[in-house]
C-alpha cells in the first residue's frame, strides 16, 4: 500500500519479570482520551470507525447525508476474489482473496458466496486464459478451467457458445448491510455516529489539526468540535474535504454506470475472460441482474448524470455474456463515482485500484489522514491500515483485531438507535 505515515511505532517494552502493568493497558487507558473524527459514512468510514473503536479510541463519524448515500450504496455488489485484477496486479488480487476469506468469517450474512465464471468468447479470450490462470494461482486465488458443457451445468444462464470458462471464488455483497454491520458493531463499542452533519471546516494550529466545524442540518446550527485526529474518508469527495485543511489530494473521481434488469438471469457472477473493460461483469443481486460498468473522469462528483449511450452499450455487452438479457425487463440504470488514487491525463483505467492512506503531516496538517482508492471488498483492510497509521501517529501500541472479530448483524444497527444523533 502507498503509505505516508509519520513516526515509527512505539515498541512495547519487554515484559518485566513481575507484574508491572502491561504497556498495552496503559495505552488502552490513554486511547480513551484521544478523539478521532471520521469524515464520511460510506463503507470505508464505517470500517475505520469499527477498527479504531475496537482499539479503544473515542470516535465520532460525521456523514453529510444518510449512511452509505455516497458510492457505497450504489456499487455493483461484486465480492471480488481478485481474479479480475490478477493479470495486472497480483498484490491487489491477493489482498482481495484474503479479504473474501475474512469477510466470509466475520460478515457472512452480507455475503452470497455464489462463485464466479470468467467466460472466453473468442480466440483472443482463449489466448488470454493461460496468463489469467497463472496470475490467479500466483495470487492465491483458486481457479478451475471448465469445458462449456461443465460450465453450463454450473450456470445455465451463460452464453452456450462460450469456448470455455474459469471458475473462481467471486461472490455477491449486500452493499448496504455490510457497512451497517461495521457501524452496528462500532456503535455497540461506544462510537458515535452523526448523520446529516456536513464537515465544513478543519481547524488546525501550529501545523496540527485541532478539530472540525460541522453543520448539523437537523438543528440548522454550526458546531466546533475538538479532535486530536481527523480521518478524511469522504470517497470521491475526499479532495474537497482535504481542501478544507488547505491540503491538495491526488485523487481522480471516476464515475461508472450500471444497469439492472428484472429477474435473476444467472446465479453466479459472470465475467468476460479478457483484460478489464466496459460492461464485462454481471452480478446477480437478489432478484435482479446487474451489468457494469463504464468509466470516465469528472471534477465534481456531485455533477454527474447517467449517459444514455452507456446504458445501450452495457445491455449489448450483457447479452454476449448472458443471452437472456435480450428479453429482460429494464429495472434501473445509475452511476456511482470511484475515488481513484492519483491523477491522470488519460481515461482512468490505467490508475491503480489499490488504496492509499496519506498522512498530511508534511502538508502542515499533522493528525489529518486521507484514504483514497480501494473497493468495497477490501473495506476492512482499509480500516485496519488507517487505524495502524493513527496508532503510529498517537504512539499507541494497540494491534487491530477486526480480522478475527465477527460483526454484529446489520439489524442491530436499527435495534440500538440511541447514539445516532448524540452530540459529542
Ligand atoms: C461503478 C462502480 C462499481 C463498483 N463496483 C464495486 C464492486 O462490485 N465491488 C467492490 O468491491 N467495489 C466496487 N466499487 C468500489 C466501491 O464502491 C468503492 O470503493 C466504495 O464504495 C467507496 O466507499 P467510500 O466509503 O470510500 O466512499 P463513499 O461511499 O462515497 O463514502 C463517502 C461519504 O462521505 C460523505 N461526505 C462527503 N463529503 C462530506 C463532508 N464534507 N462531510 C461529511 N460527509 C461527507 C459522502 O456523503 C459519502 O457518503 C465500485 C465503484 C463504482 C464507482
Amino acid at each position: 500500500m502507498g503509505r505516508d505515515a509519520p513516526a515509527a511505532p512505539r515498541m512495547a517494552a519487554p515484559a518485566a519479570a513481575h507484574a508491572a502493568p502491561a504497556v498495552g493497558d496503559a495505552d488502552r487507558r490513554r486511547a480513551r482520551d484521544i478523539h478521532v473524527a471520521i469524515v464520511g459514512g460510506g463503507g470505508t468510514g464505517a470500517a475505520i470507525l469499527h477498527d479504531l473503536t475496537q482499539r479503544g479510541l473515542r470516535c465520532t463519524l460525521f456523514e453529510r447525508g444518510e449512511l452509505t448515500s455516497g458510492t457505497t450504496g450504489r456499487h455493483h455488489g461484486q465480492l471480488h476474489s481478485g481474479a479480475r485484477y490478477a493479470v495486472g496486479d497480483t498484490d491487489i488480487a491477493r489482498e482481495c482473496m484474503e479479504e473474501v476469506t475474512i469477510l466470509r468469517r466475520i460478515a457472512a450474512e452480507s455475503i452470497e458466496m455464489n462463485y464466479g465464471l470468467f467466460i472466453a468468447l473468442d480466440d483472443d479470450d482463449v489466448d488470454y486464459t493461460a496468463a489469467f490462470e497463472r496470475a490467479c494461482s500466483e495470487s492465491g486465488i483458486p481457479n478451475r478451467r471448465l469445458s462449456t458443457t461443465d460450465a453450463l451445468r454450473h450456470e445455465p444462464g451463460m452464453n452456450p457458445n462460450a469456448r470455455h470458462a474459469v471458475m473462481v471464488p467471486d461472490g455477491t455483497i449486500d452493499a448496504y448491510r455490510l457497512p451497517l454491520q461495521f457501524l452496528a458493531t462500532a456503535r455497540a463499542g461506544g462510537a458515535t455516529i452523526r448523520t446529516f452533519c456536513e464537515v465544513t471546516g478543519i481547524d488546525s494550529s501550529d501545523g496540527r489539526v485541532s478539530g472540525l466545524t460541522v453543520r448539523d442540518y437537523r438543528s440548522g446550527r454550526d458546531e466546533r468540535i475538538a479532535a486530536d485526529v481527523v480521518i478524511n474518508a469522504a470517497g470521491p469527495w475526499a479532495g474537497s474535504v482535504a481542501a478544507l485543511a488547505g491540503v491538495g489530494l491526488p485523487i481522480t473521481p471516476a464515475p461508472g454506470t450500471m444497469v439492472a434488469v428484472k429477474g435473476r438471469l444467472c446465479n453466479m457472477v459472470v465475467s468476460h475472460l479478457h483484460p478489464p473493460g466496459d460492461g464485462d461483469i454481471i452480478v446477480p443481486q437478489r432478484n435482479l441482474s446487474i451489468v457494469g460498468s463504464t468509466q470516465w473522469k469528472v471534477d465534481d462528483p456531485d455533477a454527474i448524470r447517467t449517459p444514455p449511450d452507456d446504458i445501450l452499450r452495457l445491455l449489448d455487452r450483457a447479452r454476449e455474456l448472458v443471452p437472456a438479457f435480450a428479453g429482460a425487463e429494464f429495472h434501473a440504470a445509475w452511476t456511482a463515482v470511484r475515488p481513484l488514487s492519483g491523477r491522470t491525463d488519460a481515461g482512468g483505467r490505467e490508475l491503480s485500484r489499490n488504496f492509499q492512506v496519506i498522512a498530511h503531516a508534511s502538508d502542515g496538517a499533522a493528525g489529518l489522514f486521507s484514504v483514497t482508492g480501494g473497493k468495497a471488498t477490501v473495506l476492512r483492510a482499509m480500516g485496519e491500515a488507517v487505524a495502524d497509521d493513527v496508532c503510529r501517529f498517537t504512539s499507541l501500541a494497540i494491534a487491530g483485531r477486526t480480522a478475527d472479530t465477527p460483526l454484529l448483524a446489520h439489524r442491530e444497527f436499527f435495534r440500538r438507535q440511541e447514539r445516532v444523533h448524540e452530540p459529542v
